[in-house]
């Protein structure tokens, strides 16, 4: 069975640290209303009564943004280390 799948592949940017925004992926059924758009609202038992959907405002759909935080990684270099006891 084939699927389609969305993906990030990443690699450390030239402006070195900080926030990079990867991609913006669309078109996912909101899993709150399962895509309809409302809810029904749970204080009117007689009747149904549709209310906006308070995850996805009413769409039916989410949107992924996908953002990378890049920030140092790992020891401090060696020769780096001690100095300030000097
Ligand atoms: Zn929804």
């Amino acid at each position: 069975m084939s699927e389609k799948m969305n993906g990030v592949l990443i690699t450390a940017p030239l402006f070195g640290v900080g926030k990079e925004t990867v991609g913006c992926f669309t078109g996912y059924d909101c899993t709150c209303c399962n895509g309809n758009g409302y809810v029904l609202d749970p204080e009117i038992i007689t009747e149904r009564v549709k209310k906006p959907c308070p995850q996805c405002g009413g769409t039916g759909k989410l949107k992924g943004i996908v953002t990378v935080e890049w920030i140092p990684d790992g020891e401090v270099r060696p020769y780096f280390k001690g100095k300030e006891e000097i």
